[in-house]
């Protein structure tokens, strides 16, 4: 075997070092030395060199198989820890399957540590020495996709009591075999058809280029002033709404905000007066209703919270406005510019109009036919006839035609009524005075001079 050499003991030849014990004999540098070292140096690296770009046969992965240095996990036991691995009781989730349908989730108590020491459990026979936790975590991380703990659900009331009722029954009438069997089968079906919703959701993505999906819904409020001083828990904050719209295909959001005073949370507030040949409407099933535009949602609250104090308007509009990085939501104010001074920015503004008292002599009345509103799953609503419910025959409830509007209105009539639809608010909405006082008290703690937009409540 070639000795190896060492370029920074180059004036050193290997045969200067005396046997008997004596110090090397220190040669002078010269330079025809030096130079024959580098090229022996040279000539053992390129041997190697050649041997892998020549791709000699004899050029094999020697790793872990020099003896002496034996592999301490064996493949054998490698392949008991994809079994261990595969035998996990680790599920889908409902929410995340668009963006990594693979992935599989454990409950959040749960660690590779914690794992790794179950491993021995299920098999006894493999000892800490022959399984390490090195490769352990390798394995899971490179041929897994495992995550601890869910991600963050509102537990379904539907779900927790089919739970529940499937436990009692259990516990109480256990040789009812057939009724347990009915209660999971429920269970099932309600998981399944939340499952439409998502699957629905997910393949919007794929829509040709004129079709749109859009998803909206309300962010949970946003107080203002946000002070952080503690009466602030007991007194009342002004809320700020956002509607936020988002485009499922290209993910644009736009993000409509508004204070209280500006405008209601209403059906007015959402009726966008667009011009679709087709529009399908599909609501989730409650309980199992996180959206795309929930994580738009999350993205501002986690920005909030690390936002030490809040005390104008513009301040939410900013804080909105930056929360994404990647294509920022568009932001538009209703009815009044969302400003501290009030007075327009750049931001464009919508109108709220009254559709419903422009449209609503049309309505047939409050009745749908004794319909039961919740069993809509789906509406679907095309030029030209009426608007069928649960059209498609995915869901148990009977598909049907809703006569919503009086029989001898036309399309063209709705139309004309839709665009002449006056303001909704003449003025600003008013405030209750508890508020305001609460208000007042909370604005002492911020450093506002120009309050103009408390001074219009
Ligand atoms: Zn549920």
């Amino acid at each position: 075997m070639d000795r190896p050499l060492n370029l920074d003991l180059g004036v050193f030849e290997p045969e200067t070092y005396a046997s008997d014990g004596f110090k090397p004999k220190k040669r002078k540098s010269d330079p025809k030395n030096w130079m024959r070292n580098i090229v022996k140096k040279a000539r053992c690296r390129s041997r190697l060199r050649k041997k892998v770009l020549m791709r000699e046969v004899d050029i094999e992965d020697r790793r872990g198989k020099h003896p002496g240095h034996y592999m301490k996990t064996s493949y054998e036991t490698r392949d008991q820890m994809r079994i261990f691995f595969k035998s996990l009781p680790a599920r889908h989730s409902h929410y995340s399957v668009n963006k990594n349908p693979s992935r599989l989730y454990m409950e959040s108590h749960w660690t590779i540590t914690s794992l790794y020491e179950r491993f021995f459990v299920y098999f006894p026979d493999v000892t800490k020495e022959n399984a390490t936790l090195p490769i352990f975590r390798k394995i899971v991380n490179t041929e897994f996709n495992i995550k601890f703990g869910f991600p963050r659900t509102d537990r379904c009331d539907t779900c927790s009591k089919f739970l529940t009722r499937i436990c009692v029954a259990k516990n109480q009438t256990p040789y009812d075999e057939e009724g347990i069997d009915e209660l999971h089968n429920q269970h099932a079906r309600h998981l399944e058809f939340a499952d439409i919703f998502y699957r629905d959701m997910a393949s919007a993505k794929r829509f040709v280029e004129s079709h749109y999906a859009l998803c909206m819904d309300f962010q949970q409020n946003m107080p203002i002033p946000v002070t952080r001083v503690n009466k602030e828990f007991y007194l009342r904050q002004m809320w700020i709404y956002n509607f936020g719209i988002k485009n499922v295909k290209t993910g644009r959001t736009t993000m409509f905000l508004y204070s209280e005073n500006f405008a209601n949370k209403g059906a007015n507030e959402n009726l966008a007066n667009t011009r679709f040949e087709r529009i399908y409407v599909k609501y989730p099933v409650p309980g199992h209703s996180r959206m795309p535009i929930d994580a738009d949602f999350g993205l501002i609250e986690a920005k909030k919270r690390r936002m030490e104090q809040i005390f104008v308007p513009s301040q939410v509009v900013t804080l909105v406005k930056s929360a994404r990085t990647e294509t920022p939501f568009d932001v538009v104010f209703v009815n009044v510019p969302l400003t501290d001074d009030l007075c327009p920015d750049e931001n464009p503004i919508v109108t709220v109009r009254d559709y419903k008292s422009a449209i609503g002599p049309l309505f047939k009345g409050r009745s749908f036919g004794g319909f039961d509103l919740n069993s809509i799953r789906e509406l679907r609503f095309v030029g030209g006839s009426k608007p069928l419910a649960n059209f498609s025959e995915r869901f148990t409830n009977p598909p049907r035609e809703m006569s919503i509007f009086s029989d001898c209105i036309g399309d063209g009539a709705l139309e004309e009524l839709i665009a002449n639809a006056l303001p909704m608010y003449e003025d600003f909405l008013p405030i209750k005075l508890a508020k305001v006082k609460n208000l007042e008290i909370l604005v002492s703690h911020t450093i506002l001079a120009p309050q103009v937009w408390l001074n219009k409540l």
